[in-house]
């Protein structure tokens, strides 16, 4: 399998190459050159780690087979306390794909714990001695699943960049507790945009890359635009559906809808693979919160970015300009030129509009959604009340999506993050009245709903805090030279 930029046809790399660089140096994305069809009926009855082995040797065919597995079993084992991919049930006909069983309670893990394996082994593919130093822009979750993944690894260096004042108390000690002499933390004074186009710039600034390779430092990212990300998340889109055949609740080859919390669109487009695959999916739901860009692209082919941004209870999901929009754009317009012009219109003006027939493909495949923190916080309450079912905010937000598009068909949310790693607005959303604190809330929740707190997030406040800096987005680029 190849892959390729989405704005040049003429980049072609091998899958070891895609993962090592993370973007294509005229800035585009790496898209796989083909669809690898799934097995279905070999698939169906596979442990989590064996359906991942067989879904990532159909895109990195320069990886030994063995070793994917070998990398796969070592992630989806212990890891998630026998919970990789689980699937519950909240009421008739609607599932909660629970993805927060990993280390950092947070779906990112998925991708993060295999990614680093990935990684070294790309080195290894290609005879490549040099160390990696990796720069992450974070909304949250995925600086502490980066930092995880990667903390002590040989040969490699982490940076994390993440927005001073927008995430959670926990989410910030999740990553200012980080251990490993290879890590580094940086609050940004700015927002998730502000830390995403810093790291962004460096990532093409020849001067940066000049001055490092004096020092044998080559760049590389863990953001979502990373092929290294994307793939594993295809995985459980499969074990989903397989497991809900096999409770009884869908027909073998019977159409399933997805909604997904979106951000960045990682989470969502994986599910697109998975349906070009040949995963029987019916809709992917789009669910946005109060920063709907994504609602507005989906319905008119027009993306705005030039709007308020605004700090919400689902700081994961606060984002204006959505990378790996870019490779469905290539995926369905079939055409870099295309994809490298509404770029340009979007780097110049801060808004481009695709084609009619980008347009239909798009809604062909996707519905969309919004819903701000009142309706959010609604949700919660409400799915916990009729359900008994507790939900995170990112999580809620694609609840609320759900309900506006359902059809007949089975739906299942992508559940993305415990409720313990946002305790103070479940709390509130259930009617209670929050404590100062993070953890004094997490406790209070635990009384409340009696569902047992994830220990990586109780023992934070005994962690000693290792970063405590802020920067100004500028100083990203010195950052990185250190
Ligand atoms: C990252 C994240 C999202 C958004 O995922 P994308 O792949 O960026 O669309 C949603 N919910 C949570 C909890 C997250 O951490």
């Amino acid at each position: 399998m190849q892959f390729q930029s989405t704005r040049d046809p003429n980049t072609i790399v091998s899958s070891s190459e895609a993962i090592l660089r993370g973007l294509a140096p005229d800035g585009g994305l790496f898209v796989p050159t083909a669809f690898p069809k799934a097995e279905l009926e070999d698939w169906k009855s596979l442990s989590y780690p064996e359906l991942a082995q067989k879904v990532l040797a159909g895109f990195l065919t320069d990886y030994d087979p063995a070793f994917l597995g070998e990398a796969a079993a070592a992630t989806y084992g212990d890891a998630f306390a026998g919970k990789a991919g689980y699937v519950q049930k909240v009421h008739d006909g609607l599932y909660s794909l629970e993805l927060w069983h990993g280390p950092t309670c947070a779906f990112k893990d998925y991708a993060l714990q295999l990614m680093p394996k990935l990684l070294v082994q790309a080195k290894k593919n290609l005879g490549r001695t040099e160390t990696t130093r990796i720069l992450v822009a974070t909304s949250g979750d995925t600086g502490k699943a980066a930092l995880a993944g990667y903390a002590g690894l040989p040969g490699i260096e982490i940076e994390v960049f993440y927005p001073d004042a927008g995430t959670s108390e926990i989410q910030r000690l999740q990553m200012a507790t980080q251990a490993g002499d290879n890590v580094s933390v940086y609050a940004v004074n700015g927002n998730f945009d502000d830390a995403q186009t810093g790291v962004k710039r460096v990532f093409g600034d020849a001067s940066v890359a000049e001055e490092l390779e004096k020092r044998n430092i080559c760049l590389s990212s863990a953001n979502s635009i990373n092929w290294g990300r994307l793939v594993p998340q295809i995985v459980y889109y499969f074990y989903a559906y397989f497991r809900l055949v096999e409770q009884g609740n869908v027909a073998w080859g019977q159409p399933v809808d997805f909604c997904v919390p979106t951000g960045n669109f990682g989470d969502i487009l994986a599910g697109y693979y998975a349906k070009q695959m040949g995963l029987p999916v019916g809709k992917l739901v789009c669910a946005s919160n109060k920063n709907n860009v994504l609602t507005d692209f989906i319905k008119t082919g027009t993306y705005d970015a030039r709007r308020t941004f605004y700090k919400t209870t689902s700081p994961s999901m606060d984002i204006l300009i959505s990378s790996n929009l870019e490779r469905l754009l290539y995926h369905v317009s079939g055409s870099s030129a295309k994809v490298a012009g509404w770029m340009a219109d979007l780097a110049k003006t801060g808004m481009y509009t695709v084609d009619a027939e980008t347009l239909a493909r798009i809604q062909a495949s996707f519905a969309c959604g919004c819903a701000d923190d009142t309706a959010g916080a609604a949700e919660i309450n409400a799915r916990f009340e009729q359900d008994n079912y507790l939900c995170d905010t990112h999580t809620a937000v694609a609840f609320c999506v759900a309900e506006t598009v359902r059809s007949a068909a089975p739906m299942v949310v992508l559940s993305t993050a415990s409720p313990y790693k946002f305790p103070r607005d479940v709390l509130t959303a259930l009617g209670e009245t929050a404590p100062e604190s993070d953890f004094a809330a997490m406790a209070a929740l635990n009384v409340k709903t009696g569902c047992p707190v994830p220990a990586s997030l109780s023992v934070l406040n005994t962690l000693p805090v290792r970063f405590n800096t802020v920067i100004e987005p500028a100083a990203i680029r010195d950052a990185a030279l250190k």
